[in-house]
């Protein structure tokens, strides 16, 4: 293999482009233009589920892999990005609480949450009825920031094309496209899976995610707070509050109810003031059984998908479009989870 397209230039499209060149492969990238997901996300890499206050799906394997990864990016680009991260939970009951205490002592969670005595110690100006824990080892990304580098990169490599891909131009048994012949082409087009035909039994749901721009002068700018959101401290006293989980809306514009939901959160937190500066939208691709979706088409071989990053874009897609890269390249199988053919009866 030595040519490939792949159609979409969010963070799965831009970082298996980062691998596959780093193969020594001839790669293009079509991107058109419009992202509303990779640039709007708030970019956290927790390896805690906290729903469940369970460790997130190869947390272990994921977040060093990515923190190496970002790093090296920083290098290639010259631009800073990656910021280690201190996130607090404050418990929303007892039984959480609880969780958390059997957990912090077991040998899976050593690396990813700190030991506490006492959880009960106060902090100030939260609302901490149930005491709080310290996650370890998270970090985020300043996403825009990183997507505008990856793609200043990508062009200036002359691998991304800000252009749409156009069906009626491509030839999927020659894999051809513009009269120009790939040996594969990857779709990676995130929510906009829908509109193209060749994956549609991967079924990529829309989850539609809202988030707050915040400004204050009281809010902690040295730890994220946590209960049923977050709020982000993203430096100069500015903040992210996040973020709305709404199932199958495919609108993409903000609304009263989702910034109502947001307050509820910062509320049940703290009574801190601040004020709101920006509201944003954007669609996480995510898959009925939370796992990505990669692989190539049983049928139309050389047709490839990357995609289903859900609500984790940031932490999955490093290790993944690696995993992808070596499938591509070397023929080394994928993790079973996440394979496409599993959507195939
Ligand atoms: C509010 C919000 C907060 C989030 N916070 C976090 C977080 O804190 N941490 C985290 O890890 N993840 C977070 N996420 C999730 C994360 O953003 C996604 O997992 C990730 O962005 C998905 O990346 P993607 O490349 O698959 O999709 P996208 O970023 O949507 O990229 C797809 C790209 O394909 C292009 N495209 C589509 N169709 C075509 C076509 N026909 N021709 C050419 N190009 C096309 C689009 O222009 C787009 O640029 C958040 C998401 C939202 C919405």
């Amino acid at each position: 293999m030595k040519k490939v397209l792949i159609i979409g230039g969010g963070i799965a499209g831009g970082s298996l482009a980062i691998q596959l060149m780093e193969k020594g492969l001839n790669v293009t990238v079509l991107d058109r233009g419009e992202n509303h997901s990779s640039v709007i996300a708030t970019g956290m890499v927790n390896p805690m589920v906290f729903r469940r206050m369970n460790l997130s799906w190869r947390a272990q394997e994921f977040l060093p892999y990515a923190r190496g990864f970002y790093m090296g990016l920083e290098k290639k680009f010259g631009v800073s990005f990656l910021k280690d991260l201190k996130i607090r939970r404050f418990f929303s009951s007892e039984q959480e609480r609880g969780y958390w205490q059997t957990k912090q002592n077991e040998e899976l969670y050593k690396d990813f949450l700190t030991v506490h005595e006492d959880f009960e110690i106060p902090i100030p100006n939260a609302k901490s009825e149930f005491g709080s824990g310290v996650v370890k080892s998270a970090f985020w990304i300043r996403s825009e920031t990183f997507m505008t580098s990856l793609h200043d990169y990508l062009r200036l490599t002359e691998v991304l094309k800000i252009e749409a891909f156009e069906e009626h131009l491509f030839s999927q048994t020659e894999l051809e496209y513009k009269d120009i012949k790939y040996d594969a082409v990857v779709f990676c087009c995130g929510s906009n899976n829908d509109k193209i035909p060749f994956f549609q039994a991967a079924k990529i749901q829309y989850n539609r995610g809202q988030i707050l721009d915040l400004e204050s002068e009281q809010l902690p700018e040295k730890e994220s707070w946590n209960r049923k959101g977050f709020i982000l401290p993203i430096g100069s006293n500015k903040f992210k509050l996040g973020a709305t989980y709404e199932w199958n809306e495919q609108d993409l514009k903000t609304t009263e109810e989702a910034r109502d939901k947001l307050e509820l959160v910062i509320n049940n937190i703290t009574d801190l003031p601040y004020t709101i500066v920006d509201q944003k939208v954007g669609m996480r691709p995510t898959v009925s059984d939370r796992r990505p979706v990669l692989g190539m088409h049983p049928e139309n071989k050389g047709l490839f998908i990357f995609n289903g990053l859900g609500t984790k874009g940031y932490m999955l897609a490093p290790l993944l479009s690696f995993e992808m890269a070596e499938y591509m390249v070397n023929g080394k199988p994928l993790h079973k989870e996440v394979e496409y053919t599993r959507f195939i009866k």
